[in-house]
């Protein structure tokens, strides 16, 4: 039987990471993946540069049950400080839009930066290799049954991520083991995902697949409302692009309409009425000036107007409807594109058992959850990245500070 001070499941952003810092604060760490390729889910991240952080990160741009859970571990471990480490190997990186930074040339530099962040602190790591069980030791730590053998622990970091692209090695593996030994899960569900339409709904507009657009676009109310300046993406089944995925993750109630100002910057009810008297165009050319042509087409023929009239011959009230529909688009999705098209889990490892400072479960001492696992889900814009490298900072901070007992 092997013994380690700390073994970390899933060789993922969080466990990588983790694993390195723990190693090289002196600790002996076993890292484990099931999976044939390492950190696939970082190699396709952001379109394959990995968009690794943002330079502006705050607990409100993540969603939790705890909203205030994440602050700890992302005033300990900032976007500066993974910044640094990044320069430190030499990787060149830009920025792309609102913060977010991306490796000027691919997601493999990240994988490399961890792997040599591991193999500095000395890491072990079996890959491919799976975890039948964990139990407590009677003598204190834990035992692992693993597909090479039994191995004993002092300590166990669950970092086996979210439940998004099964085939890449996504598992529930981690929201299993914390039910077991107590937890409560926050209900997984799929976020920063493309939303689809009733098919018959979605017909007419099906035909403005690939018109992309800057929208505002909002759901909910209150404290819960998301409200986003983003494009808009038209799919043959729904919408995406960074406007529905980032309202994706704030939709809590499939019956939650989305509300969509499709010309953010302007006020078309006011506008059309203005023009009128200086305008010889059609209606259809007027409007088209303020939006792209196939959706402008597209919005008068549901609106019932006719697009060859003389906008001077309009009436004031149909005009303003027509700019009031534009600004107020209220829709209802039928479902989304699921776990396979998710980029992270909604949900998860309630934090309700677990220190914010040290990612320790309250129930069960040396116990660990990091990463997407735990119910902190961020927003589109390199923040998810940045909770991985954050919270398995945390842990491995607190991993260093109590002796090993395996
Ligand atoms: C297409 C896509 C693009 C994305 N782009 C970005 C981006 O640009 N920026 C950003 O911030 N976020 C992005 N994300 C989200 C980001 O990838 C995740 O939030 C992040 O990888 C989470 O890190 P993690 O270590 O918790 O989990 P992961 O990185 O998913 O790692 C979990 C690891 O655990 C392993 N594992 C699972 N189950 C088991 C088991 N039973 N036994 C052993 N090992 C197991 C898995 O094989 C995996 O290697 C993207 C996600 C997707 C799907």
């Amino acid at each position: 039987m092997r013994a380690f001070d700390a073994v970390v499941v899933g060789a993922g952003a969080a466990g990588l990471f983790c694993a390195g810092q723990a190693g090289q604060r002196g600790l002996r760490v076993l890292l484990i993946d099931h999976a044939e390729r390492l950190a696939e889910k970082i190699r396709i991240s952001g379109g394959g540069r990995c968009n690794f952080t943002n330079r502006e990160v705050g607990p409100a741009n993540f969603l939790s049950d705890n909203p205030a859970f994440c602050r700890s571990a992302l005033a300990r471990y900032t976007p500066t400080d993974f910044i640094k480490l990044v320069q430190a190997h030499g990787i060149a990186f830009h920025e792309k839009h609102k913060g977010q930074l991306f490796c000027d040339d691919s997601s493999e530099q990240i994988i490399q930066l961890l792997v040599r962040e591991c193999e500095a602190g000395g890491v072990t790591r079996w890959q491919p290799c799976s975890v039948a069980d964990v139990r407590p030791h009677p003598g204190g730590g834990f035992e692992l049954d693993t597909a090479q053998g039994l191995v004993r622990a002092a300590r166990v970091v669950v970092a086996t991520g979210g439940l998004p692209v099964p085939k890449i090695g996504a598992s529930d593996w981690g929201l299993r083991l914390a039910t077991r030994f107590g937890h409560d899960i926050v209900e997984p569900r799929p976020a920063l995902v493309p939303l689809t339409f009733d098919p018959a709904t979605w017909a007419p507009f099906a035909a403005l697949a690939g018109l992309s657009l800057p929208v505002e676009v909002s759901v909910g109310s209150g404290k819960a409302r998301g409200r986003f300046l983003e494009d808009l993406l038209f799919t043959h089944r729904g919408l995406s692009g960074p406007a529905i995925l980032q309202i994706s993750s704030y939709r809590t109630a499939a019956d939650q309409p989305l509300q969509i100002n499709l010309a953010p910057d302007l006020q078309l009810d006011k506008e059309l009425v203005d023009a009128k008297p200086a305008s010889r165009r059609q209606l259809g050319n007027e409007f088209a000036t303020r939006l792209p042509q196939r959706l402008s087409a597209l919005w008068l023929e549901h609106a019932r107007l006719d697009a060859a009239r003389p906008l001077a011959e309009c009436r004031d009230a149909d005009l303003q409807r027509l700019g009031r529909s534009v600004h107020g688009w209220q829709l209802m999705p039928s479902g989304d594109e699921g776990w396979r098209k998710a980029e992270v889990m909604r949900g998860g490892v309630s934090t309700r058992d677990l220190s914010s400072q040290t990612m320790e479960s309250k129930r069960v001492p040396g116990l660990y959850f990091i990463g997407e696992v735990v119910d902190v889900t961020g927003w589109l814009g390199g923040y998810n990245f940045q909770w991985a490298w954050s919270s398995a900072w945390a842990c491995a901070q607190a991993l260093a500070a109590v002796p090993a007992v395996a």
